[in-house]
């Protein structure tokens, strides 16, 4: 009798946890669940040729997504503030691979962060990230995936989709930065603050340096006596970045300023001092485009992705890639 309902027991157990052992019809993961931890996944979309170390690689647009979000932006961010990266990541490399790229006609993009956008493997990635690297790898797995084939339009063209890692809580113009003026690229309020890491820096030039470098930048600069006499006012954004200032009775932009002593951004105060200058900078990068550390803010504040991209990149809409616009 006992053997009867043991069996009874275990016929009645398997009955209810085989269907649940094997794969089904309906076992396609459901929408909103984190994928696996590989970027499989990923795969079967549209190819891109990708230049990484000196080699092309034809890899799917989201698995190369993959590789730029672990790279560009710190995995530990919120979901959404990872998925507007996505977006904006998909978005340049689309728009990269319609324009070519002159520094290399045979890839689309590379991994050079000062030509496209920085690229890290996977397995690289997971290094960096130790113990962290399978719900980091989960984490932007699902934020490329849920973003899908998605970019960023205005006036139904692609946009160049720039970002920063932070601004001084208002990011700037593209006018004020490069020169040309995109419509998408204007200066709005951005939430971050002192919760960013090194947001405020500090950085001495001795004063012979700082006279030796503007000098052969601007030969025709007066940069006699001490350093308190060099530096008429400067002209700022109303997010505070430095647009214009007079240096040894030359004006420059504050942008040459921030690329001649290598500053954080343009977005800073000068103190001269006797023997030396003192630059006081807040924010990390040309601060045009969507702010990554505001977009983690805007979502720790609840906002979603596409709140987030059509806050920093203004009038835009996110829609999926239309076929025209991927090169053929
Ligand atoms: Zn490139």
């Amino acid at each position: 009798m006992r053997k009867v309902i043991l069996t009874a027991v275990i016929v009645t157990l398997l009955f209810f946890f085989i269907p649940m052992l094997l794969p089904g019809p309906d076992s396609a993961a459901p929408k909103g669940a984190v994928p696996e931890t590989t970027t499989n996944n990923l795969s079967g979309g549209k190819k891109l040729r990708v230049l990484l170390d000196g080699e092309i690689h034809e890899m799917d647009t989201n698995e190369y997504i993959w590789g730029v979000v672990a790279a560009e932006m710190p995995a530990s961010f919120e979901l959404e503030a990872l998925k507007a990266q996505a977006v904006a990541a998909r978005t340049y490399a689309v728009q990269k691979s319609q324009l070519g790229k002159a520094n290399h006609p045979d890839a689309d993009v590379c991994g050079d962060s000062t030509c496209c956008q920085a690229y890290i493997s996977p397995e690289k990635a997971a290094k960096n990230w130790g113990a962290n690297a399978e719900a980091y790898n989960k984490k932007i797995t699902q934020a490329v995936a849920e973003t899908g084939s998605q970019v960023i339009v205005y006036d139904g063209q692609l946009i160049t989709a720039v970002f920063h890692s932070s601004s001084s809580q208002e990011t700037l113009d593209s006018v004020e930065v490069w020169g040309g003026n995109l419509p998408y690229l204007v200066g709005v309020k951005s939430p971050e603050g002192d919760e960013v890491p090194n947001y405020h820096t500090e950085v001495t030039v001795a004063g012979e340096e700082f006279r030796k470098t503007f000098l052969a930048a601007h030969p025709d600069a007066v940069l006699g006596g001490a350093p308190s006499q060099w530096f008429g006012e400067a002209v700022r954004t109303s997010g505070g970045s430095v647009n214009q200032i007079t240096i040894g009775g030359v004006v420059v932009k504050g942008t040459e300023v921030r690329s001649l002593y290598k500053l954080r951004s343009a977005c800073f105060t000068v103190e001269p001092k006797e023997n030396q200058v003192i630059f006081r900078v807040t924010g990390n990068g040309h601060g045009v485009g969507m702010s990554q550390y505001g977009a983690n803010t805007m979502a720790k504040q609840g906002k979603s992705y596409q709140d987030i991209l059509t806050w920093y990149y203004t009038g835009v809409k996110v829609e999926n890639c239309p076929e025209n616009m991927w090169k053929s």
